[in-house]
């Protein structure tokens, strides 16, 4: 009987421990599974920060569900912290505290034409959202640390911010298992396989019976459904020093994302004291997730330092620290939400084409809704697996 449970999720990243966490919600027999020990530094959700935005540049069909997002982590940081604020209390490091969302506000900056400026626009302009249009001197002026090219323009929103992903994860998780959510780390599932009444799932420890799976694997999605058409890449990530700075402090630098041109889309944070961190988020080379390199090479660090000298004059290409992360993409970069194809006791999430963390809560959400046969508030037609599978 101990091995029998009503839900397993395998893979406790952002996508998984959400779903934990909601799942705790209900009286309910849940098993977490996770190869490693999250929050980890060889999948998807790790390097101090992640950006949260709500004029969403890449299509509006995913402001109601940011939204909803929003709402549940700003839920998740009152049930359990105790800060109150979505900007800095006095003295406090972001890193350090307890915070799960810091709100900087937003610059969406590229051409008036750029994918990352219209579709900001044409989002917030959907959903009737707040937002003002600057010019690159207006930008220079507010924000004296940013240089943008007199051509581009800036899209600011005041709801944007930052998500701490390791701390949402380690919250969740914690809550789940006090919830009493079994959460076993250092175990990974080799096999599962679905008969009439249940599913056994097969990891390197033991074997386990369930009435409903939920694959939150990230990049290692494709190790399961081999099938599935995606291609998971190398992304690089770099902090540099801003030598004490203010014009690099939150207060005075929001979140970005700027569009060179279509191939080069670069982002980026405040200095929150570990330096500012700066990358790419076009999509680096592709890789398979047991083979992560670590390692950062000289074209990387000249590629960003080019950008660096031209878009933050006043910073020189100092590096701090460095990481490398995974993005597992879809060819039209929207999520995979969804059954497994003939059996609605398995479900798949991989929503991250290098966006997907700020939905975490409310992915979390949608999961547990899934499992537990819940009507759903959203539609999850954009999120079908079956275009994204191979022939
Ligand atoms: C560099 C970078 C920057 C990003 N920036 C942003 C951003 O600013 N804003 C934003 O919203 N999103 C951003 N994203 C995307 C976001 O971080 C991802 O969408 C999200 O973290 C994916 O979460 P996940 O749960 O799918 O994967 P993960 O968090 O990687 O979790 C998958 C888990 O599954 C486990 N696992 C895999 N296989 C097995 C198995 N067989 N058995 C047991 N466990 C297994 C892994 O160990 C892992 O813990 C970024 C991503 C990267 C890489």
């Amino acid at each position: 009987m101990e091995n029998n449970f009503d839900v397993i999720v395998v893979g406790l990243g952002a996508m998984g421990s959400s779903a934990c966490y909601y799942l705790s919600q209900n009286n309910i027999n849940v098993l977490g599974l996770d190869q490693f020990n999250p929050p980890h530094n060889f999948g998807s959700s790790h390097g101090e920060t992640r950006i949260i935005r709500e004029a969403y540049f890449e299509h509006p069909l995913y402001v109601p569900l940011v939204q909803r997002a929003y709402d549940l982590w700003e839920d998740l940081q009152q049930k359990t912290t105790n800060i109150k604020s979505d900007k800095l209390e006095n003295n406090e490091s972001a890193l350090l505290s307890d915070r799960l969302f810091l709100k900087t506000s937003g610059l969406m900056l590229g051409k008036k034409d750029s994918g990352v400026v219209s579709g900001a626009k044409k989002s917030a302009e959907t959903h009737n959202l707040n937002y003002k249009l600057f010019n690159s001197d207006q930008i220079k002026k507010n924000y004296p640390a940013f240089n943008i090219p007199a051509d581009n323009i800036g899209i600011l929103e005041n709801r944007a911010g930052i998500l701490f992903p390791e701390k949402c994860i380690k919250k969740y998780l914690e809550y789940a298992k006090n919830k009493g959510v079994k959460i076993n780390y250092n175990e990974k599932m080799i096999s599962w396989k679905s008969n009439n009444s249940n599913i056994t799932v097969t990891t390197d420890k033991n074997v386990y019976y369930t009435d409903k799976l939920i694959l939150s694997t990230g990049a290692w999605i494709k190790e399961i459904i081999p099938n599935l058409k995606l291609k998971i890449t190398r992304q690089v990530l770099f902090w540099l020093d801003t030598k004490g700075n203010d014009e690099f402090k939150s207060e005075k630098f929001p979140i970005y994302i700027c569009e060179k041109n279509p191939e080069k889309i670069f982002y980026g944070f405040p200095d929150l004291g570990t330096g500012m961190k700066i990358a790419f988020h076009n999509h680096g080379q592709e890789i398979k997730p047991d083979n992560l390199d670590k390692n950062i090479y000289s074209d990387e660090i000249k590629e960003i330092s080019d950008i660096v000298g031209k878009y933050f004059p006043k910073l020189k290409t100092n590096i701090i620290k460095s990481e490398v992360c995974m993005y597992t993409n879809t060819e039209d970069e929207n999520f995979i939400i969804d059954y497994y194809p003939s059996n609605n006791n398995v479900i798949v999430a991989s929503p991250c084409s290098g966006h997907g963390f700020k939905f975490s809560s409310a992915i979390g959400e949608i999961l547990s809704q899934m499992a537990n046969n819940t009507s759903l508030k959203f539609d999850l037609d954009p999120f079908k697996i079956q275009k994204r599978l191979n022939r």
